[in-house]
C-alpha cells in the first residue's frame, strides 16, 4: 500500500510541519495560525475545506478568550504568515476546519479528528530540551504544545496527503476533522452540533504517548476515559471596612474557602473512581476590606458518566449552601463536559487486524488505560448513537517528560507511524465494507 507516496519524504515533510506547529503554538479557540497553516496545506492537494462558522456552533462554543485576546492572536497569525481571508473568516474563535476525501468507489463516511491546540505553558529553554537546541522552541510567550497535539495536526496533514495519493482504492469518504479546544473542552461539542460526524459510520481519533510505550507499538483501543464537568464559581457579597464595620459585610472569600474545603472531602463513589480539583482561587480586594468577591475555577470527573454527575452534583450543592452560610450570592458558569466512553469492539477487532500490516507497527494492543479526559467522547457519543462504531488510538513512545510539562517532547517517528495507521485504516475498513456498513 501506498506506493505511490514516498514515505521517508513524507514523514520528513510532516516533521517540518510538526516543528513549525510547535513553534507558533495557540490555544483552544485561538488557532488561528494553525488551522489557517493545515487549510493551506489542504488546498494543495485540491481538497475542498469548510472552516469558520460553517463548522461550529454558536450555542456549543464556550469562547473563553476576550474579544481584545483573540483580535491580538489574529494580527499575530498575519504578521507569521497566515493568510488574511482565512483568518478573516475564523474571526470570533471559529478554528479548525474540515476537510472530505471522496474515494473512488462507494463505501462508508469514516470520520478522523486529530485535535490542534496548545496550552498555556511556558515552554522550557534548556538545551536538553530537543525543541531549544534544534530551534523549533516554543516563539509564544507561556503557550506550547505539550500535550502532542502538533503532532497529532501534522498526522493528520500526512493522512490527506496518503489518502489522496491512494485514492483510486479508497472505498467511501473520508471526513478529516482538525478540531480546535481539545483542552478546554470547547471544540467536539461545538463541531459535532454543527453536524460534522453526522454522516459518520466510524470515527476514530489518536494521541501519542500518554504512557511510555516502545515506538512501534500501537493501541487500537482506549478504557478509562473520565467523565468530565467543569465550572466556574463566582461568590458575590458585600464589603465594608474589616475595622470598623466587619459585621456589616458579607464575606464571600470566606464563602469560597468554605466551599472549596468542603468540595474536596466530597465521599467518594463506590463504583468507580473520581477526581476534584479546585484550579483557581482568586479572591479580595485588600488587607482591611471585607472580601466582596471570590472566584473558583472547578473540575470535577469520574470513571463513568454517571459517577462524575454525582461529583458535579454534589460540588455545585456545597458551591451553593457555601453562600448561603455567608449570605452571598452565588453563580455558576458551565465551561464544558463530555462523558465516559467505550470504544466498539467490532471496530476494535477490525483495527487490530489492519494495524497490524502497517509499516513502523510492530505491536498492537487493545488494553491502554487512558486515565484521562477526551472531548472526543462527545463525537463517539454522536456516532454511537446513530449506530456508528468508534474507537481511539494511541501511537506509543517512551516519553521524556510527562504530558503537560514544560520539558515535554515527542519522538517524531510516530507522526508518520500515526498518518499510515490512520490512513490504512480507511482504506482497510472501506474496502472490507461489512463491519454493519
Ligand atoms: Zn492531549
Amino acid at each position: 500500500m501506498f506506493e505511490r507516496d514516498s514515505g521517508v519524504l513524507m514523514d520528513s515533510e510532516l516533521i517540518c510541519l510538526r516543528r513549525e506547529f510547535h513553534r507558533y503554538p495557540e490555544t483552544g479557540g485561538l488557532e488561528y495560525r494553525t488551522t489557517a497553516r493545515i487549510i493551506d496545506e489542504l488546498e494543495k492537494l485540491g481538497l475542498p475545506v469548510q472552516y469558520g462558522s460553517s463548522v461550529h456552533t454558536d450555542e456549543k462554543l464556550f469562547i473563553r478568550a476576550s474579544e481584545e485576546e483573540s483580535e491580538f492572536c489574529i494580527n499575530r497569525a498575519r504578521e507569521e504568515g497566515a493568510r488574511p481571508d482565512l483568518l478573516d473568516a475564523m474571526r470570533g474563535g471559529y478554528t479548525g476546519c474540515v476537510a472530505v476525501i471522496e474515494g473512488a468507489k462507494p463505501g462508508p463516511t469514516i470520520g478522523i479528528r486529530v485535535d490542534i491546540d496548545a496550552l498555556t505553558i511556558q515552554e522550557t529553554s534548556e538545551p536538553s530540551h530537543a525543541p531549544a537546541a534544534e530551534d523549533f522552541v516554543s516563539v509564544h510567550e507561556n503557550c506550547m504544545h505539550a500535550c502532542g497535539h502538533d503532532a497529532h495536526a501534522a498526522i493528520g496533514v500526512g493522512v490527506a496527503k496518503l489518502l489522496c495519493a491512494n485514492r483510486d482504492s479508497l472505498c467511501g469518504k473520508v471526513i478529516l476533522i482538525f478540531q480546535p479546544g481539545e483542552e478546554l473542552l470547547l471544540g467536539a461539542g461545538s463541531m459535532t452540533a454543527a453536524g460534522v460526524v453526522s454522516q459518520c459510520d466510524y470515527l476514530f481519533g489518536v494521541h501519542v504517548g500518554l504512557q511510555s510505550l516502545p515506538v512501534g507499538t500501537v493501541a487500537a483501543s482506549v478504557t478509562g476515559f473520565l467523565a468530565i464537568h467543569r465550572f466556574d464559581a463566582i461568590f458575590r457579597g458585600e464589603a465594608s471596612h474589616a475595622g470598623g464595620a466587619p459585621e456589616k459585610g458579607r464575606n464571600a472569600l470566606a464563602a469560597a474557602a468554605t466551599a472549596t474545603v468542603n468540595m474536596l472531602a466530597i465521599p467518594r463513589h463506590h463504583e468507580g473512581s473520581s477526581r476534584i480539583n479546585v484550579g483557581e482561587f482568586i479572591a479580595g480586594t485588600g488587607r482591611n476590606v471585607i472580601p466582596d468577591k471570590a472566584f473558583l475555577s472547578i473540575e470535577t470527573r469520574g470513571a463513568s458518566t454517571a459517577i462524575n454527575k454525582y461529583m458535579a452534583d454534589r460540588a455545585e450543592c456545597i458551591c451553593r449552601a457555601a453562600a448561603d452560610m455567608y449570605e452571598c450570592q452565588i453563580e455558576t458558569v458551565f465551561m464544558g463536559s463530555c462523558n465516559s466512553a467505550a470504544c466498539d469492539t467490532e471496530l476494535v477487532a477490525e483495527t487490530v487486524r489492519i494495524l497490524s500490516h502497517v509499516d513502523g507497527v510492530e505491536r498492537v494492543i487493545t488494553d491502554f488505560d487512558f486515565g484521562a479526559s477526551e472531548d472526543i467522547v462527545t463525537m463517539f457519543d454522536e456516532v454511537q448513537a446513530r449506530g456508528g462504531q468508534a474507537t481511539e488510538l494511541i501511537i506509543g513512545m517512551p516519553l521524556v517528560a510527562p504530558h503537560h510539562n514544560d520539558h515535554f517532547d515527542i519522538d517524531e517517528r510516530v507522526i508518520g507511524i500515526g498518518a499510515r495507521c490512520l490512513a490504512q485504516l480507511a482504506l482497510g475498513i472501506g474496502a472490507k465494507g461489512s463491519l454493519n456498513y
